[in-house]
């Protein structure tokens, strides 16, 4: 057992500390997604993420220091938020994460005026998904700020499993290629045009769906609300097994920080 480990109350899940990392590169994606590419020694030892695994970035307030050195002082951990791992390059020790620049937010406003050689803290990866052994089509549902995670269970789906994608984004110039090694057609829907609710040409999209084959699994990350919405859709309208359903509610309207482990399943 490490000594942090030891140091722990019984029972208390204790966190690795942090990574410092650098800003490599800052890529707009689309007009409303920003690439940031993280890099720095610390990242030699990070672990491969596995699919719609997340991260937690800090932000420690300008004109501080965290960690000061001082456990006391240390205890208070900076604001975080949670991002997809999107790419992570062990070779070059580069870690990519896509940031939808949804205006207010303390990591949406940081990503949108991101600055090459900017230091930051990262903790995990943590988490994940596996595609269940036997998977013979995916379902996919998600929205803007789950994007980054689709491209993930693409590429960890058996080659050539068939897959079914509801991507919905504010407008066409948010579409984008979900994975560079994957082919896949997407549905995109699109909010802005007809000023629609975070999630709800998603629950429509669902609500219509066609009745799928038994081996089909359905990975569902949005807007927290909708999310059970569509669960509640696929379950009970649609008759699809509970067990075959994987939901994560990705951020909530109206919540700063929502947390990171909201699985829909209540
Ligand atoms: C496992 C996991 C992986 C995630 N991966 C990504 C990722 O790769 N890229 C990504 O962009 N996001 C991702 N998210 C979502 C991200 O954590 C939230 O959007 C987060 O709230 C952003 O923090 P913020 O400081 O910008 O906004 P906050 O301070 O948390 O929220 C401020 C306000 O903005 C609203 N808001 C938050 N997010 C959005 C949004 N996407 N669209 C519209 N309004 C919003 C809130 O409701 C609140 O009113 C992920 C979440 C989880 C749980």
């Amino acid at each position: 057992m490490s000594d942090v480990q030891a140091a722990a109350p019984r029972g208390k899940k204790v966190r690795p500390p942090p990574r410092a990392v650098v800003v490599e590169a800052v890529e707009r994606v689309t007009p409303g997604v920003m690439r940031v590419v993280f890099g720095g020694p610390e990242l030699a030892t990070f672990a491969a993420p596995k699919a719609g695994a997340h991260i937690k970035i800090l932000f420690v307030p300008p004109g501080k220091v965290w960690p000061t050195g001082d456990p006391a002082l240390d205890a208070v951990r900076p604001p975080s938020r949670t991002y997809t791992p999107r790419r992570f390059d062990a070779a070059k020790g580069l870690l990519e994460v896509e940031f939808v620049l949804h205006g207010e937010g303390i990591a949406a406003r940081w990503a949108a005026q991101a600055k090459v050689g900017e230091k930051m803290l990262i903790g995990g990866p943590g988490g994940g998904y596996e595609p269940p052994e036997g998977v013979e089509k995916m379902v996919i549902i998600a929205d803007d700020s789950a994007v980054p995670a689709v491209g993930m269970v693409l590429e960890a789906l058996p080659k050539g499993c068939p897959t079914h994608i509801l991507c919905e984004v504010a407008n066409p110039g948010e579409a984008r290629a979900l994975s560079p090694g994957i082919a896949s057609n997407p549905v995109w829907l699109y909010r802005d045009p007809v000023s629609a609710a975070p999630g709800v040409l998603l629950e429509a999209a669902v609500a219509a769906l066609p009745p799928q084959p038994a081996n089909t699994w359905f990975w569902v990350a949005c807007e927290a609300a909708s999310m059970r919405r569509i669960r509640e859709i696929l379950v009970a309208k649609l008759g699809v097994e509970r067990g075959r359903v994987h939901t994560r509610g990705y951020w909530k309207a109206g919540d700063a920080n929502y947390p990171d482990h909201d699985y829909g399943a209540d």
